[in-house]
This record gives C-alpha cells, structure tokens and sequence, in this order.
C-alpha cells in the first residue's frame, strides 16, 4: 500500500471540487482532487444561475467558461395552462452578473476541473474513494484505481465534493432526513426542433403539469440545438402513465398542449434516465479534519436550478476556512460555515416548500404583483439567495411568502 501526503485531498472533481481546488492552489496549497470517473462525464443540472458566473469569476474561470459558447440565459419562465411569466435577471434587486449560461455539463465540469489543473492542483481520475477515517481530526482516507491499485492518503485537511456520491456522509454515516418528500425525476436531451422565435432560448421554461400542480417539467435549451428535458413528480404519480420512463414521460409532456406543440418535432438524443430519491440532508457539514461542499451536504430540488450555485458558493465559502485551519487556527465550522451556508439554503427551501403546495406559484402569476417585490423574488431566481439586504431571503422567507400568497389569492 502506497501512502500519500498533501494539504488538502479533494473528493469529487465537479463544480465543488473544481473552483475549491483552483482557489486553494491559487493560493500556494498543495491540493489533489480524486476523482472516481473519467471526464468528460455526463451530469444532470444544466441550467446555472446568475450568481454563479460571479462565483466562476472570482475563482479565475470566467474567460475558459465564456470561450466554450454555452447557451445565453437571462432569466426564468413559467408556464401553466396557457398562463405564462418571466423572471428576467436584469431585473434582480441584487448586486451582480445578471445572466448566465445553460451548459451541456459534461463539457462544463471538464473545463472548470481543466481551469484548476492549470492553476496547480493535481486531478487523477478513475480513482474512487472507499474509506476514510479522522482520528483527532486526522484524516486517513483510502482509495482504488482503475487497475485496483489501494492507496492510503494522509492530508491535513479532507474536501467532500462528491455531490449524490455523499462519500463521507455514508461512509462516517451523517445521513440524515430531508424534508422533501421522494420524488422522482425523468430526464432526456433531445434535438428540439423548435422553430426559432416559438420560444425564448435564452431562458429555462418551467411548465406546470396542467392537472397536478406538484408536477412540473423542464426546458432547457443549449446553443448546439439540443434541449435537456425532464419532469419531476412522486413516484405513484409518474409510474401510472406508462410501462418505460420513455413512456410516461413523453404522455406527461404530452398532456401539456403548448409543450407538445413546442416539441411535436423533436428527435431523441438521449435514452431517457430515471433519478430517484435525490433529496438529501446532514446532521453536519464539518468536523474536524473534513468539510462537506455541495450536493455532498444537502440537495434540496431542482425546481429552482439551485444546485450548482449552491455548490460553488460552499466551495468560496470553505477555503479561507480550510487555509485558517492549514494554519493550526482552530475553526467553529459550524458558525463560520454551515449557518451562513444554511441561510441561502433555506432561502431556497421556502421557495421550493411553496413551489410544490402553490403558493409561489400563484405569487408569479398573479398579475398585478408590486414591481419591487417582483425584483427581490427575482433576486433570487437569480441565485442571490444570502443576500440580507433582500427580505425574500433567509429563514424568514417562508412566512413572507405566505403573506404575498394571500394577498395576491384575495387580489386574483
Ligand atoms: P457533482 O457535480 O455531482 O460532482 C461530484 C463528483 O464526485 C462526480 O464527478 C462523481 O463522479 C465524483 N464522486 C462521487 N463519489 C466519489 C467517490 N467515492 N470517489 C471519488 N469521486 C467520487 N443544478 C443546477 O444548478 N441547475 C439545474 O438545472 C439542475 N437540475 C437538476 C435536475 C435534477 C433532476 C437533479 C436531481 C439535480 C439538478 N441539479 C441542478 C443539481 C446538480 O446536478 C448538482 O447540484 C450539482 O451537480 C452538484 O455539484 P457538485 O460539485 O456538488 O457535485
């Protein structure tokens, strides 16, 4: 067995993993990112969020990013029995970029991990993780190659980014329950075929299943002509409607009359996957000698495409914390990081609370909405969900939600 040493050890070579590794190397620190497949990979989670180009700025990514020509986005879109409203970032209360890109995320991923080879971390692929143990914080993490090669690694600090693989979480059993019920989603990308001007490309198109309000879909067009697709519902909902997830995706978009119209031309691109029970939380985000980032930590849903902006602000968030620590400084990860982190997270876990149960979607379309208040939900559309100064953010939002359902339910 083949022993290790370096500053930090990084689980995961995905957004997290990638923008941690390249600020901590800008930084002078040794990192190694461990990486269990072979990029470029497929991913799900397309559409990012305007915060997050500030994000990729700041970590020296931006230029790599802009020369890949990803798909423009400028905004959101709702669509629901042929009512249908925009959230144009532009608009946003917050300070910061306000648009961003839709990205095929295997080209994506593959050139933010590139960016921080190239700014000095080191990045071995096809080596996947199996154990770990921290004694008195010290880490002892063991690893098998492709070749089945064993190696124990002994960093100063460890870096979960491993997103749904939940490395140490499972392996230092943090799991705990989320309050998201299971929910299913069915994703594909398909040649769209949709004749240009029929709808906005610039923009991911959220569509309410026209029955159930807890079932939505989403359209996510590329710049190359291919579009990502997927709906989400519970289980029971979507396996009633066909026998292959081919099916009952195809006669659930099917059931929305301006979806079917929009993609009756469509030719597929990619067999239909089924992701199951994604929803995922923690009992804690660091201990000593490691720190979760990312989906590692907590997946709330996709409904608001939150998942990498969540993931790269923990990663930002977590280095001057690990440099502090490579230091001998000792941390409170949980005052220092987890509750600042856990503040933009409920900001989104309200709107995906009242997402599902229609609050929020009565907010947005709701047409005589207060322009200012229509700017601060936007905000966080945007992904500007810890910005104090917006009182749509934090662990108020949901009770501020509630009271602009009702009002716009009684003005309606
Ligand atoms: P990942 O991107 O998942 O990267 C983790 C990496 O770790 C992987 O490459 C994996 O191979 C590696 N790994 C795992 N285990 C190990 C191990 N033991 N050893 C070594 N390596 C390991 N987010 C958005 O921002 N926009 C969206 O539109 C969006 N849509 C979504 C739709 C659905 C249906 C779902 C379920 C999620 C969606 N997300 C979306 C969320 C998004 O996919 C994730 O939030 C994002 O990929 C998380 O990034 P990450 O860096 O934390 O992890």
């Amino acid at each position: 067995v083949n022993y290790v040493m370096t500053d930090v050890l990084i689980i995961g070579a995905g957004p997290a993993g990638a923008v941690a590794a390249a600020l901590l190397a800008q930084r002078g620190h040794k990192v190694l990112v461990l990486e269990k497949q072979l990029f470029p990979r497929f991913s799900i989670g397309e559409s990012l969020l305007a915060q997050s180009l500030g994000l990729i700025d700041e970590a020296g990514m931006l230029e790599a990013v802009q020369a890949a020509n990803f798909q423009f986005k400028n905004g959101a879109a709702f669509a629901w029995r042929g009512k249908y409203t925009e959230y144009n970032f532009a608009e946003k209360v917050s300070v910061g970029y306000g648009h961003t890109y839709q990205v095929i995320r295997a080209d994506f991923d593959h050139i933010l991990i590139k960016e921080a080879q190239r700014m000095g971390a080191e990045v071995r692929f096809e080596v996947e993780i199996t154990g770990a143990e921290f004694v008195d914080g010290k880490p002892k993490i063991t690893t098998r190659d492709a070749q089945g090669n064993i190696e124990i690694h002994t960093p100063k600090f460890v870096l979960d980014a491993s997103g749904f693989g939940r490395t140490l979480p499972r392996l230092l059993k943090l799991e705990s329950p989320t309050n998201q019920p299971v929910r299913v989603a069915y994703y594909t990308q398909v040649y769209d075929k949709i004749p240009s001007g029929a709808f906005d490309r610039q923009k991911i198109r959220v569509t309410t299943h026209p029955e159930h309000r807890d079932i939505w879909f989403w359209l996510i067009p590329f710049s190359n002509g291919l579009s990502s697709m997927g709906v989400v519902g519970t289980e029971q909902q979507l396996s009633a409607r066909g026998a292959t997830y081919e099916e009952r995706l195809w006669n659930l978009t099917n059931d929305d009359p301006q979806l079917r119209e929009l993609l009756k031309n469509h030719q597929p691109f990619r067999p239909v996957g089924e992701l199951k029970g994604y929803s995922a939380n923690v009992s804690t985000m660091a201990a000593p000698g490691f720190a979760l980032l990312g989906n590692a930590a907590e997946f709330l849903d996709p409904v608001f495409s939150s998942g990498v902006t969540i993931a790269l602000k923990s990663a930002h968030m977590a280095v001057p914390l690990v440099e502090r620590t490579l230091k001998g400084e000792s941390i409170d990860w949980k005052a220092e990081f987890e509750e600042p982190l856990r503040y933009g997270v409920e900001t989104f876990r309200a709107f995906v609370d009242t997402w599902y149960d229609g609050r929020l979607q009565d907010i947005f379309y709701y047409e005589k909405q207060d322009p200012t208040i229509k700017r601060m939900i936007c905000s966080v559309l945007a992904g500007y969900a810890w910005d104090k100064s917006n009182p749509y953010t934090g662990y108020k939002t949901l009770q501020r939600l509630d009271a602009l359902a009702k009002t716009c339910r009684k003005g309606s």
